[in-house]
């Protein structure tokens, strides 16, 4: 990527996301081998984990991914807008009265306890449809879904609903990308005793019973089942340090700026807000137009640093709202040359978990963190 990017607004704007597809595809289908025959749901909530959500997704139709999932109702309308006809599960819960726009999307819900499943299947009797379900268990995350002990209730007025086509059931755990295991199998087994109730009573088991999140697909193969949803992994991220690597994967997104002004800093003439940062002899410094209104977080000022040629070299001073300050020491850099804040470039690599670090947080927030200001550009 060479050019200053066009936004939809028609600004230039130098700093951009770039999304590699091919890294995607690569990503996919690793996880897939690993996991067959379980299906892979690719999970696209948050803007597909900051990659773009319909950009993503139409590159997964191309994959033949048999299923989505978004966190929130309006994640799935954008799809379905965008002309996206894969099944979609919805993972949040139902508020309001969501269920009509759910049914004329195509959209599958989560049923998360009785109470929301009748209010499913009233307002598909209403509108003379069948409403493609998926049950939500909690075997010990405690954020949606009926208590696994007792299901067995949910799984019962499933029965009795006419209007509900109860395609799948799922749970989601707390601790499937830790190094203890422990308490995913316990997860795992409640999970394993749910589903026993549909042959206990003679019934026949939803066709897609899904639990493995990406620490899951990576750590804990028998939890495989019908379907895994894949998020980090998809994107090249491992969910955590201590996840075993056990499916290969490399990040599919880079974030790149351009140097913007190039100065010489005296000695004990501080940078930016605060001034809390000074050098003690002359450096070079460059202005990079990125900064925490982009989601560079303001928690990295002091420790981040970027890669400007294929050497890496410390942002000083505070991150402020559009721009960070680097200082090259006596290098050169040029106005327009390219500063990679978060990719590689030859040796030098700053990756997901770098930022995570600066910024005290997880990959994850990092990934969905850079917002829509910057643009993202596809290539393959
Ligand atoms: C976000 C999410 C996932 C994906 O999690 P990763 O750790 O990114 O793989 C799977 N299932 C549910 C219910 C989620 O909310």
């Amino acid at each position: 990527m060479n050019e200053a990017t066009i936004s939809s607004n028609g600004v230039v704007r130098p700093t951009a996301v770039t999304v590699d597809l091919s890294r995607l595809t690569d990503n996919y289908r690793a996880i897939q081998t690993a996991v067959a025959p379980a299906q892979v749901m690719a999970v696209l909530k948050a803007n597909a984990y900051g990659h773009g959500l319909v950009e993503v997704a139409r590159h997964m139709v191309t994959l033949d991914a048999p299923y989505l999932g978004v966190a929130f109702l309006e994640e799935g309308i954008l799809l379905r807008e965008a002309g996206v006809q894969t099944p979609i599960l919805v993972m949040g819960g139902l508020i309001g009265n969501q269920v009509p726009l759910f049914l004329r999307h195509d959209l599958t819900i989560t049923a998360s306890s009785v109470e929301k499943l009748s209010q499913i299947n009233e307002a598909a009797k209403e509108m003379g449809v069948l409403a493609k379900v998926h049950l939500k268990v909690d075997t010990g995350m405690e954020r949606i879904g009926v208590h696994y002990y007792n299901a067995a209730a949910l799984i019962e007025a499933a029965l009795a609903c006419e209007y509900c086509q109860v395609e799948g059931i799922y749970s989601h755990f707390a601790n499937a990308d830790a190094a203890d295991l422990s308490s995913a199998q316990v997860q795992l087994a409640r999970f394993r005793e749910v589903l026993a109730v549909y042959e206990r009573r003679g019934l026949a088991r939803p066709s897609l019973c899904h639990i493995a999140n990406s620490g899951a697909i990576l750590q804990l193969p028998e939890a495989r089942l019908d379907m895994v949803r894949a998020g980090i992994l998809l994107y090249g991220v491992y969910p955590s340090a201590e996840a075993a690597r056990t499916v290969a994967v490399r990040p599919s997104l880079s974030w790149t700026s351009r140097v913007v002004y190039f100065k010489v800093v005296q000695p004990d003439h501080p940078v930016s807000y605060g001034s809390d940062w000074q050098s003690d002899h002359m450096v070079r410094v460059v202005t990079v137009p990125v900064g925490y209104g982009d989601g560079y977080f303001r928690r990295m000022s002091g420790q981040a640093e970027v890669i400007i040629h294929g050497k890496r070299y410390p942002v000083v001073g505070r991150v402020c709202m559009d721009q960070i300050m680097v200082n090259i020491e006596w290098d050169s850099a040029y106005n327009g040359d390219e500063v990679i804040l978060l990719g590689e470039s030859g040796a030098a690599a700053i990756c997901c978990e770098d930022l995570a670090e600066w910024a005290g947080t997880i990959p994850y927030e990092v990934l969905t963190n850079i917002n829509t200001r910057v643009p993202r550009l596809y290539v393959r």
